[in-house]
């Protein structure tokens, strides 16, 4: 497998077109052709010479994924399935008009990047971590999906939220680099501000996002107030308890001015007693989060519930009540949102890669 150019920062580009004694403006052509022209092959870079361009076909591929399937219009959610040089799967969802559940405006066209291929940490109601955790993606194949969507829809993307399949924060260096990618004038030239990464709540990566200089948002896959209900859903609450997880949120608001994001799914019977409402009611206060209420999304496989409208309507207004900013989306034209992990599931299973997975 020969590796993707897309990959590459402008030094490391910069180094590699010294290597072969080509000028220094080549590795700024180069990022231009990539990044701003979006060339869809090393051939239509026609300001190369021929030499270069053929060095570059024998020793890099110039994209890291191959579009499969697109699910959904132009209107809609749209779901991209792509293929990986090693024949895994990833996907990405790109969300229309996306009201401001990130503290981002309104009205962007957000994309749901992946940062793995499954994921380790094993949360019970989640469909990417139900095969569990194969690899995690590299820079090329993490800002790639960027690129990729752009391509395939002809659209900009506005918004990026870390919250397809894996845990970002268990890839932490491929993922900086791809933000750097991303964010760089020389390639997608997308705000940190307009970035969220989603965590499930990994306590040393919370305070390097906190000391890193660039304004990235965070949120944090919450989904129980206290540990006996993140024990019984969320195996990463073994290891960093809520006392841990909470200080680490301190910790964030001492660095950050950007506001935190608890992302809380609501299953029936599990999490979605009215006093863990209250709880999570006080904990948000004091950390000045916004809360974002998402009813479970049924998973093939999985037997949790979603709670009633009724339910859910009462437990945000819990937290309204207690003067917190909570949103609850009810509308099922997400449900293809958060069933990120599903697709690329469906399509490894069918092709043999993995087993088809069942509940623990
Ligand atoms: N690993 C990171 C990011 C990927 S998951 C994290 O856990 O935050 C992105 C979001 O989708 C998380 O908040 C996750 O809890 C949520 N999610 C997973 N399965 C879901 C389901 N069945 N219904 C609704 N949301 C789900
Ligand atoms: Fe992994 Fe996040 Fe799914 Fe948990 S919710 S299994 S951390 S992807």
């Amino acid at each position: 497998m020969l590796p993707a150019l897309t990959g590459y920062s402008k030094d490391s580009l910069t180094e590699l077109m010294a290597e072969w004694g080509e000028p220094k403006f080549r590795a700024t052509q180069l990022l231009d052709w990539i990044w701003k022209k979006k060339a869809a092959s090393f051939e239509d870079m026609t300001n190369l010479p021929a030499a270069l361009r053929e060095k570059l076909t024998e020793t890099h591929c110039l994209h890291a994924l191959e579009s499969t399937t697109v699910q959904g219009s132009a209107d809609t959610t749209r779901k991209f399935l792509f293929k990986l040089g090693d024949g895994r799967y990833v996907e990405s969802v790109l969300i229309p008009a996306n009201p401001a559940l990130y503290g981002e405006k309104s009205d962007r066209r957000t994309l749901c990047v992946s940062s793995q291929v499954g994921c380790a940490y094993g949360c019970k109601f989640c469909a990417s971590g139900l095969a569990g955790f194969s690899r995690n993606l590299d820079a090329a194949e993490i800002a790639g999906q960027v690129l990729m969507a752009e391509r395939l829809s002809g659209e900009r993307v506005d918004n990026l939220v870390f919250m397809g399949m894996g845990e970002p924060f268990a890839n932490f260096d491929k993922l900086m680099a791809a933000i750097e990618i991303i964010t760089a004038d020389w390639g997608l030239h997308l705000g940190a501000r307009h970035l969220t990464i989603s965590t499930s709540g990994l306590v040393p990566q919370i305070k390097r996002l906190a000391d890193h200089p660039q304004q990235i948002r965070l949120a944090i896959s919450l989904h129980g107030a206290t540990d006996d209900v993140r024990d019984l859903i969320m195996p990463v609450n073994k290891k960093w308890k809520t006392a841990d997880l909470f200080e680490a949120l301190d910790y964030w608001n001492s660095r950050k001015k950007q506001h935190l994001t608890l992302e809380y799914i609501l299953i029936e019977n599990v999490n979605d007693d009215l006093e863990q409402a209250r709880i999570l009611a006080t904990h948000a206060k004091r950390l000045t989060a916004k809360v974002n209420l998402i009813p479970y999304n049924t998973v093939e496989g999985l037997e949790w519930v979603r709670p009633s409208e009724t339910r859910c309507r009462a437990f945000r207004d819990i937290l309204k009540n207690a003067g917190v900013s909570a949103t609850l989306r009810l509308e099922k034209g997400h449900d293809i949102d958060a069933a990120c992990g599903q697709l690329r599931l469906k399509q490894e299973t069918e092709e043999g890669i993995i087993e088809a997975p069942v509940k623990s």
